[in-house]
């Protein structure tokens, strides 16, 4: 495993599960048996509604709190209830999260914010980031807080690499968790030729191959799969390294596109959708 180191100093692994649109049974089963495989790295949110079932796998797999990197996401209705990172943490039967996200650009997010600010402060989260957000307002956040964010989360991949965004990153030494790290499985962006050649190459597959460009770019990677060979296949990524000159053949099939194109509209309706965080097996 490779080991990101925030800007505040948290070390963060570069790979790890995500548990999106997993139910609470499967998210117990994934997350035990991604712990039990050595993936030290789980991110979940409140709006997955799965943060018990990833506390009770914690809890049954014997590995020590501290040895887990733990990511969640503040949802926007809660964004101004002072009892949710609590809430939150009580779910997750733990008394921080490593890193915690306002999950989107949504309802009162600069009261979001300040409550992370507030809980930062309190040793109940110990590195901050904003999902999904327009690069204005990561600006605004980076000039104004108290305490700077150590991470954004978005979509990534060959296909929309965020060069501006990363640009922003750089100048505050913040990271990059990519949403859609494979182009959420598409065929055309796994099977672009430079894939395929650098798979002959290196005798890995051409999603090891994006993986690996995304861990060499800076990118922490959470790709989803339910196949057991494709998870391992996977973290198997940290036995081989891209030459620059890849790393730039790379970057040439960047096409400026997203699979996912949410508007600022589109991302306030998410302040109106209400969920019963409390009601969760
Ligand atoms: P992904 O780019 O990881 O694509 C996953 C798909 O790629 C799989 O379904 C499978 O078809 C294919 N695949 C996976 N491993 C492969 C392999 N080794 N070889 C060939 N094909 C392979 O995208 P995703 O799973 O849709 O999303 C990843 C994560 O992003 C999710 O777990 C979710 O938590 C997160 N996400 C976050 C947000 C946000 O708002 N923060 C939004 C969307 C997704």
């Amino acid at each position: 495993m490779e080991y990101l180191t925030l800007n505040n100093g948290h070390k963060m692994p570069m790979a790890g599960i995500g548990v999106f649109l997993l139910n609470p049974e499967e998210t117990e089963l994934s997350v035990l048996s991604a712990l039990a495989d050595g993936i030290r790295l789980i991110d979940t949110a409140n709006g997955y509604m799965n943060e018990r079932a990833v506390g009770r796998a914690i809890a049954k797999s014997g590995v020590a709190r501290e040895d887990i990197f733990l990511v969640t996401k503040l949802w926007p209705t809660v964004y101004t209830d002072e009892n949710a990172i609590d809430e939150t943490l009580a779910r997750l039967g733990t008394d921080y999260v490593d890193l915690l996200f306002l999950h989107q650009p949504a309802g009162d997010w600069r009261a979001g914010y300040k409550m992370m600010e507030k809980a930062y402060k309190e040793g109940k989260v110990k590195a901050l980031g904003v999902s999904n957000f327009p690069i204005d307002w990561l600006k605004e956040i980076i000039e104004t807080a108290e305490i700077k964010p150590q991470m954004v989360q978005v979509e990534a991949h060959p296909y929309y690499p965020q060069t501006e965004l990363k640009k922003v990153l750089a100048e505050t030494g913040m990271g990059l968790m990519a949403w859609y790290p494979l182009g959420h499985g598409d065929k055309n962006l796994i099977n672009e030729p430079v894939f395929t050649k650098l798979a002959e190459k290196y005798g890995k597959s051409n999603a090891q191959i994006i993986l690996r460009w995304h861990v060499q770019s800076g990118n922490v990677i959470f790709p989803g799969s339910k196949n057991p060979a494709h998870i391992r296949d996977n973290f198997n990524i940290f036995d081989f390294s891209l030459t620059d000159e890849e790393m730039a053949e790379i970057a040439a099939v960047d096409k400026n596109v997203r699979y996912y194109n949410a508007t600022i509209e589109d991302a306030q309706k998410y302040a109106k959708m209400a969920m019963d965080f409390s009601a969760q097996e």
